[in-house]
């Protein structure tokens, strides 16, 4: 199958947080056929829920959708590093395929800081292909706190 990148669609929930007033950070979960199952912005503020995550709540989507608590052979588009707590939520679900944009050096648990996937007790690696679209993400990300300060 020729690849195709959701990432355009993680971007587009990315700047529609944005405009909920919540950080700019979007996520689309898509099935081993190549459909997109599940997509979500940030919804921390609104929903008074610091574990509302963009890629914790497409997550739930998904399975919820699946009827299944495992995504085995699915791929996750998030345009952010996913923090210790998502990586985490991402392994359990057994995500295949982590597409990431922008890196984090502040709050990232995938290529600094906890490095989940690398622990012993990470019990499932999803392959992780990271600065997809990078760029793009990275400028909402900047455009956003800029405005708050
Ligand atoms: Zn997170």
């Amino acid at each position: 199958m020729e690849f195709r990148s959701f990432m355009q669609q993680a971007l587009d929930e990315a700047r529609a947080a944005g405009a909920r007033g919540e950080v700019p950070v979007g996520a689309v979960v898509v099935s081993p056929a190549g459909v997109v199952v599940a997509s979500a912005g940030n919804r921390t503020r609104e929903l008074n829920d610091p574990t509302a995550h963009a890629e914790v709540l497409a997550l739930r989507a998904a399975c919820a959708q699946a009827g299944s608590e495992r995504l085995p052979g699915h791929d996750l588009y998030v345009t952010l590093e996913p923090c210790p707590m998502c990586a985490s939520a991402i392994s359990q679900a057994r995500i295949a395929r982590l597409y990431y944009g922008a890196s984090d050096p502040k709050s990232g648990g995938v290529a600094q800081g906890p490095r989940v996937f690398s622990h012993p007790q990470c019990h499932h690696t999803p392959e992780v292909y990271d600065g997809i679209a990078g760029g793009a993400a990275e400028a909402l990300l900047k455009e956003f706190f800029a405005q708050r300060r």
